[in-house]
């Protein structure tokens, strides 16, 4: 089942204080902007030899239903520069092996449907205040989730990105500072990318494998750039939009209305008041696992794909769960 997307791009936003004000000279959009997001079906040769071919003419618009017409992508040539580069020294010895999970050459959104599995992703950190509540709920539930890290803020507060990898988690790049892909020009969108896969690098000692782009937004250009920089595009199909504060309850319910096997489910521990997703954690997490489901974390997923289940029926079941 398909998310509203664009609740999320809405959400996750250059208003908020944790982020930069948009480049000058770069043009920034509304809320309701419509973007044009281009999925580039590749076929599973190219997948699986590494090789790309990126087509528009299979291009698919993200969030189509809720769109009424569609715009073509603009670009512009303001190039956004990461506000300062990381200095940071490695201080750290990986706890954990780097995870040699194939990329993928397509935009993932979800994993297996037939099996009972599911993954947690949190965008916008690290933050300060919030990111090691969440970390607690993780730890006290035995749960590992996949962070979405903004780069920024990684060179701001690797301690708190350590604590994400040390505990299991696994780490990905959000851009550096959180602009719409789509309205730059390939070289920024390399250097938001890359520069953040450093800045996680310096960290924890490994350079991320996986990319989310900020409010989802994507197009040839970014999937392209994305993928020759080595990470695998990551999107997610249940989104409980906590980022507008909906309330404890609303969260779950979305959630628990949108989770089927194989989700990958977007939530944010960072980018502005996240108490809303703090508190529905925990009911979130005991509430799937006593429906059968287990967590894992996307690289997981990934390594899952090509799995086939002997639960085929328990995923028909889980597939309709509604609370
Ligand atoms: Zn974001």
């Amino acid at each position: 089942m398909r998310t509203d997307f664009r609740k999320e791009a809405s959400t996750c936003n250059m208003a908020a204080p944790h982020f930069p004000a948009p480049v000058p000279g770069q043009r920034h959009t509304g809320l309701g902007k419509q973007r044009t997001m281009i999925v580039i079906i590749l076929s599973a040769t190219i997948a699986m030899f590494g090789s790309i071919t990126l087509t528009t003419d299979a291009s698919w618009h993200y969030a189509s239903s809720h769109r009424t017409t569609s715009t073509p992508v603009s670009r512009s040539t303001a190039v956004a520069t990461p506000a300062h580069t990381p200095t940071l020294k490695p201080t750290l010895t990986p706890t954990q092996a780097p995870v040699h999970t194939p990329q993928l050459g397509y935009p993932l959104f979800y994993g297996n449907s037939h099996l009972p599995e599911i993954a947690l992703t949190f965008d916008d950190g690290p933050n300060p205040y919030y990111t090691s509540q969440v970390l607690a709920v993780l730890q006290q539930h035995r749960v590992k989730a996949t962070f979405f890290d903004v780069g920024y803020l990684v060179a701001d507060y690797p301690n708190i990105v350590r604590q994400e990898y040390n505990q299991g988690n696994v780490v990905g790049n959000h851009s550096w500072s959180h602009p719409e892909l789509t309205l730059l020009s390939a070289s920024a969108i390399r250097s938001q990318i890359a520069s953040t896969s450093t800045a996680i690098q310096t960290a924890i000692g490994v350079k991320p494998t996986l990319f989310r782009p900020p409010y989802g937004s994507m197009n040839h250009t970014v999937l392209a750039e994305a993928y020759s920089l080595g990470v695998t595009t990551v999107l997610w199909d249940a989104s409980a939009g906590d980022w507008s504060l909906p309330g404890v309850s609303v969260i779950v319910y979305r959630i628990l209305h949108y989770v089927h096997n194989g989700a990958i489910i977007l939530l944010h521990d960072g980018g502005g008041n996240r108490a809303q997703t703090v508190a529905a954690l925990p009911t979130l997490i005991s509430t799937l696992e006593n429906q059968g489901f287990s967590f894992v974390t996307i690289p997981q997923l990934i390594d899952d794909l090509a799995t086939s289940s002997p639960h085929s029926g328990v995923s028909k079941h889980r597939a309709t769960t509604r609370i």
